[in-house]
């Protein structure tokens, strides 16, 4: 009779010889000269040193059927539907990448630089600063189609496996805000999702996430913020890996507590949440970690997110003299929605993309600025241990509230929503919206 040992090893040898390919990849995109900084609205903020270099990081994978799937991380803070849609188009192009294997993560970090038009609103640049921001978006775009091509270039067999541990530096900041708002909910999701791929036995790349805005810093510095000193860390002391940070749902989270005004203690503060995020990370490694099997399959959708009434036409004109800076760039933008195209729109495009792994792992991609809740519900839904939820991909829509955030009111989904651009709040379906397409896509219907 087999003992429980032999059909172990007999299991262990099967999984891991499944037959992906991986390759690895990462491109600078530190800027050469002073470029105004991204992630907090208000007077322009010009760079004036670099703390650390920032990153495109690209995991390209190939399944035993042949499949190439690309997971780009960035130290950016966000991406536009135009930025997207240039990436994907040229990853398509370029590298033969389709869109639904294309997973493009940003780390929300407020430390790098302005691009394109992804928060547009926000600034109001000179002509000058326009360039710089002009000229640092261009090289952005060349390092994208860089990093992807590099990664596949350099497939070659590996194993890969998949384990969580657990970092406590996020804090839900709608309780942390205030004595009001302790009285909302203060949910946090403290997993540090792992996926590491080996060659030859040796670690080439670790891919980990964290539910947290990268806020520790608000600085004139560019750096990665605690997901960049966290990627330095790991790659410094596991010589030969490239890490990669995807944030997760980490649109209620700061890394709290937080010091302004004082940088250097604030980068010690961030360096410090690094740390102990990186050793979360080093913990899992260090354990055993179970297999990941193909086949990699990867599926996308797209479903509508409804917006309430806007503001109407007449009072965004009565109220549009007293207005100033970023609230004076919304009303005008919302009136000339009104002249050209008969209101401001009442809806907008909700993609997200799944990819499972085997029976296995199941990544569950999500656009924009994600609360915890969906990453709970979701893990709740599809298993605690091999589910793998994250916002912050595709454009950076704008906070993506549960019916519970939005139901409390607040920044995340409510007063935020101007910001990006959009007339109102979503409606109460949004969550349900969001839930029957991840449903759909899990599920394979989709
Ligand atoms: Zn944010």
């Amino acid at each position: 009779m087999m003992t429980l040992r032999v059909l172990l090893l007999i299991v262990l040898s099967a999984s891991v010889s499944y037959g992906w390919h991986a390759g690895v990849a990462r491109a600078d995109i530190t800027p050469k000269e002073p470029v105004p900084l991204a992630g907090y609205g208000g007077k322009t903020r010009m760079s004036e040193r670099v703390e650390h270099p920032i990153w495109l990081k690209a995991l390209a994978l190939r399944d035993a059927a042949g499949s190439i799937s690309v997971l780009v991380t960035a130290d950016l803070v966000g991406l536009s539907d135009k930025m997207v849609e240039r990436i994907a188009g040229m990853a398509l192009k370029t590298h033969g990448v389709p869109r639904e294997r294309l997973i493009l993560n940003t780390s929300h970090n407020h430390s790098c630089p302005v691009t394109e038009d992804v928060l547009w609103l926000y600034y109001e640049f000179t002509a000058e600063e326009s360039q710089t921001r002009d000229r640092y978006t261009a090289m952005v775009y060349e390092r994208y189609d860089e990093v992807i091509g590099a990664a596949i270039a350099a497939l070659q067999p590996a194993e890969l496996a998949f384990e969580q541990g657990l970092a406590g530096v996020a804090v839900n900041r709608r309780r942390s805000r205030g004595p009001e708002s302790r009285a909302l909910g203060g949910q946090v999701d403290q997993d540090v999702p792992v996926i590491t791929v080996k060659a030859n036995g040796a670690l080439k790349a670790v891919v980990f996430g964290y539910s947290c805005h990268t806020t520790a810093l608000g600085g004139l510095s560019i750096n990665g913020d605690y997901a960049g000193f966290a990627q330095l860390e790991l790659e410094k002391s596991l010589p030969g890996t490239v890490a990669l940070f995807v944030q997760n749902c980490g649109g209620d989270a700061n890394p709290l507590p937080r010091i302004r005004g004082k940088d250097a203690e604030a980068t010690h503060l961030a360096s410090m949440y690094g740390q102990v995020l990186a050793e979360a990370v080093r913990q899992v490694i260090a354990a055993p970690m179970k297999p990941l099997m193909g086949p990699l399959r990867a599926s996308m959708g797209e479903t509508r997110l409804f917006l309430q009434p806007g503001i109407p036409l007449e009072e965004l004109k009565a109220r549009l003299p007293n207005l100033s800076g970023m609230p004076k760039r919304e009303f005008e933008l919302f009136i000339r929605q009104y002249e050209s195209l008969g209101e401001p729109p009442d809806h907008v495009r909700y993609p997200v993309q799944v990819w499972q792994f085997g029976e296995g792992l199941k990544m569950v991609a999500l656009t924009g600025e994600t609360v915890v809740d969906y990453s709970l519900k979701f893990k709740a839904s599809y298993g605690w241990n091999d589910t793998w939820v994250f916002g912050y991909n595709n454009d950076l829509l704008s906070y993506v509230p549960s019916l519970r955030v939005l139901k409390e009111g607040g920044y995340e989904g409510t007063t935020g929503m101007f910001e990006y651009g959009h007339r109102a709040p979503y409606t109460e379906t949004v969550e349900e919206q969001i839930t029957k397409l991840v449903q759909q896509l899990v599920s394979g219907a989709k």
